[in-house]
């Protein structure tokens, strides 16, 4: 007889649901089946895995299509008390021997992890009393010696080591968000204070996350539990925010809050305190499962399909002797650890708060998370902190410039806050450039930045104008006469753009010889010095909120869209949209597009059509193919498609810079807002101050001389020379078409 070779993949779900969790699925199974890898999904969890039968299904192309926008997860999750014996788990491998099945994606928190880990440790063992009993031969087990495994952590609450982000924690954070901005609305038609609990059992980072997103009076999360008699500080803030205007109090508890001495603090003993002590009716809200659910966000379901498409290339590589890993993201690069560390360092940090030892416990949530803490505790109070004696006033000035960016508003408060509790005074230019140019300057107030942290759109108001000829001399003379020590310009290109100007002439005009810091905002995410741009992720939510509802008015017929996205001369919206609605092709303005290309798309489409197929989706930002439009693409594919289906366009607009910020644009915005006034405090007053653009890298903060502003930029174009996200191309291109049109047969 000859061996069994085979050696088959299976993924699976275990523990809470997380949306996004689809996007992992879809990706793992699209990225085995494209490698000609044989590959199952386990329904339930464990549970599915040690009953066997029909929970154990070999899946196709078609099985995941559709699945990317919907929250939960399709092959469900359950949890198991038979998994956690020695004879469960023995069932769970009999049953995956069956089908050849000895790589596992295991999607879920840590004590999924921990399980799958235990089971990988006991396979050999398994197997072999497997043999003992008589169910599977000799010859079977040697075939499987060994199990080999991946985790991806699935889980709302962002409480793992080994990743940035879990898949779910970014749209938990929108449901937590869009709750708190409809909350803050009527409480403050009512003056009435809210207290909200959210998620989290040991970790604080949605209550934390969700508070400095929706600009709350108050957080109370388990690392860092608050001073004795909280009470009275709590009261003290809430009553000093009334004194100056503020209409409402929100306070956001984390449902693992307790005191120092680990007493539980419930929303029902805070909102005793506050109705007590301040003599108001006080409400209570808890999220609950809400946060759980609803269509993953954009970032869910990008983090979902880079992390399964990982999973997948990291089992095909490892060597049987290697230890299991975790797949997580840092900023937006797929980071690999060892998944038995990430769990015992997450279960490390319950342990540390259960001793109470809770500096340790901020620190091992990481630098962001306590300058997170610390930025929050600065912006909520109601005055600036009294200015330090011998510490000078310096003026700084700030503006925008360039298209509108979601979250503008959020950077300019956090700007203002942070900046006033420094000792410094804060300077508005109306209007961009021409603001400047014609002296639109005016002070702006503690409370002048109320309620910006949501609102979307540019208070201050933006313009594309980039300063030029005779500007110069009227710009020299507003900075003076207005006596600026320090720019700050959050905006696109033009801010940019503007900013490498008045470096340049710092030596005709001396009163550009101040610091000068650019804040990157654009949707276009075009922008050298940053990985991200504040506003992209608004855009992006917008088009796929938008391309969902488009995809879901034409299930009755045979319809390919053809969605125009903006992006300028960058194709991130458009290949990133395209990766989270499950598009067929995104087209670029980074690569040509020939007629043949088209033709060829057309032809693909076809076939799909031909075989089943009722829905099509293109993406194309709005320079790409230059002279070939939408609307010629939308005619070519009609016309060439031989009326097997029709074709519509749908040109997206200015919906991509409308809206409130998302929570991730918010969070990004304060931050990178405070990293720069820090920058202006730093650098003003040197002889020679610097003149930066602030960016993300890696999940840091990091600070590039304007000066190298033409050497980053590609020739003739709007965007840097060096894209990252352009590596994810093979990525899309995996997921979108099947690996023989035989399979392509119906919705994506
Ligand atoms: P999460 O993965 O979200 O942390 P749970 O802790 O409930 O969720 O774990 C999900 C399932 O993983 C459990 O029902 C159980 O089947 C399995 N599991 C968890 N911990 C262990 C363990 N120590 N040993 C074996 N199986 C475990």
């Amino acid at each position: 007889m000859s061996k069994i070779k085979l050696s088959n993949i299976a993924v699976l779900t275990s523990g809470g649901d997380a949306p996004g969790m689809n996007a992992a699925i879809r990706a793992v199974i699209r990225t085995a089946l494209t490698r000609g890898i044989a590959v199952y999904a386990i329904h339930d969890g464990y549970r599915g895995m040690v009953a066997g039968g029909d929970n154990i299904m070999m899946m196709d192309w078609d099985s995941v299509g559709g699945i990317l926008q919907q929250g939960g997860t399709v092959i469900g999750t359950a949890r198991s008390d038979e998994f956690r014996t020695r004879e469960g788990r023995r069932k769970a491998a009999l049953n995956l021997i069956r089908e050849h099945i000895d790589r596992l994606v295991v999607i879920g928190g840590d004590g999924s992890l921990t399980g799958a880990n235990l089971f990988r440790q006991e396979w050999p063992d398994l197997i072999k009393e497997l043999v003992d009993q008589n169910l599977i031969d000799q010859e079977t087990a040697e075939s499987h010696p060994h199990l080999l495994i991946v985790g991806l952590v699935g889980s709302i609450d962002n409480d793992m080591f080994g990743t940035d982000m879990t898949i779910g924690a970014d749209t938990a954070l929108h449901r937590i968000t869009e709750a708190i901005d409809a909350l803050s609305s009527t409480a403050a038609s009512h003056n009435r204070t809210f207290v909200v609990e959210v998620m989290g059992r040991h970790c604080g980072y949605l209550a934390l996350m969700g508070a400095i997103a929706t600009g709350a009076d108050w957080v109370l999360i388990p690392e860092n539990p608050p001073e004795e008699n909280w009470e009275d500080e709590l009261c003290r803030a809430l009553e000093s925010g009334r004194d100056i205007g503020r209409q409402h109090g929100i306070v956001v508890i984390a449902e693992g809050a307790h005191d120092r001495n680990g007493n539980p603090i419930t929303s029902t003993y805070t909102k005793q305190v506050l109705e007590t002590r301040l003599g108001e009716e006080v409400r209570v809200t808890i999220l609950g499962h809400v946060q759980r659910g609803g269509a993953p966000s954009a970032f869910d379901r990008y983090l979902g399909t880079v992390q399964g498409y990982a999973a997948l290339e990291e089992l095909l590589n490892q060597q049987p002797d290697q230890e299991p890993q975790l797949v997580g993201i840092r900023q937006h690069g797929v980071v690999r650890s060892s998944l038995v560390e990430c769990v015992a360092q997450t279960q490390e940090v319950a342990r540390v708060i259960q001793a109470q030892d809770f500096d340790t416990a901020l620190k091992m949530r990481g630098g962001s998370f306590a300058e997170s803490y610390r930025i929050f505790r600065t912006i909520l109070r109601s005055h600036p902190n009294p200015a330090k004696p011998g510490e000078r006033q310096h003026n700084f000035a700030i503006l925008h410039a360039g298209g509108l960016a979601p979250g503008m508003n959020t950077a300019v408060r956090a700007a203002v806050r942070l900046g006033m509790d420094k000792g410094h005074r804060l300077l508005s230019i109306g209007g961009g450039f021409p603001g400047l140019i014609s002296g639109d300057v005016s002070e702006l107030g503690w409370m002048s930045i109320s309620g910006w942290v949501s609102r979307g759109g540019a208070g201050l108001g933006t313009s594309r104008h980039i300063p030029a000829g005779r500007d110069f001399y009227a710009i020299a003379k507003n900075l003076e006469a207005h006596q600026v020590d320090g720019l700050l310009i959050i905006g696109g290109w033009a801010a940019y753009q503007g900013a490498y100007e008045l470096f340049n002439r710092r030596n005709d005009f001396p009163s550009f010889n101040i610091p000068i810091i650019c804040l990157p905002a654009s949707i276009d995410n075009n922008l050298p010095g940053t990985e991200l741009s504040i506003g992209a992720d608004t855009a992006l939510n917008n088009i796929v909120t938008n391309v969902d509802k488009i995809k879901q008015s034409a299930v009755a017929s045979r319809r390919c869209f053809v969605v125009e996205v903006m992006g300028r001369d960058c194709g991130y919206l458009a290949l990133l949209s395209g990766m989270a609605t499950g598009a067929e092709k995104a087209y670029l303005p980074e690569e040509p597009i020939t007629l043949a290309d088209l033709q060829g798309d057309v032809a693909e489409l076809s076939a799909g059509f031909r075989g089943g197929k009722r829905l099509g989706l293109m993406i194309r930002n709005e320079y790409a193919g230059g002279l070939y439009d939408t609307k010629f693409m939308s005619t070519l594919f009609e016309q060439e498609g031989g009326g097997l289906f029709d074709v519509r366009q749908a040109i997206l607009g200015h919906v991509q810079q409308g809206g409130n910020p998302s929570p991730f644009d918010r969070i990004q915005a304060t931050r990178l807002a405070s990293q720069c006034i820090d920058f202006l405090h730093a650098e003003v007053g040197k002889p020679t101050p610097a003149a930066s653009m602030i960016g993300l890298k890696g999940g840091e903060i990091q600070f590039t001389s304007i000066y190298d502003f033409p050497r980053l930029i590609e020739p003739g174009f709007q965007r840097p020379k060096e894209q990252w996200w352009l590596k994810l191309c093979p990525i899309a291109a995996t997921m979108d078409q099947p690996p023989t049109k035989e399979n392509s047969s119906s919705i994506k």
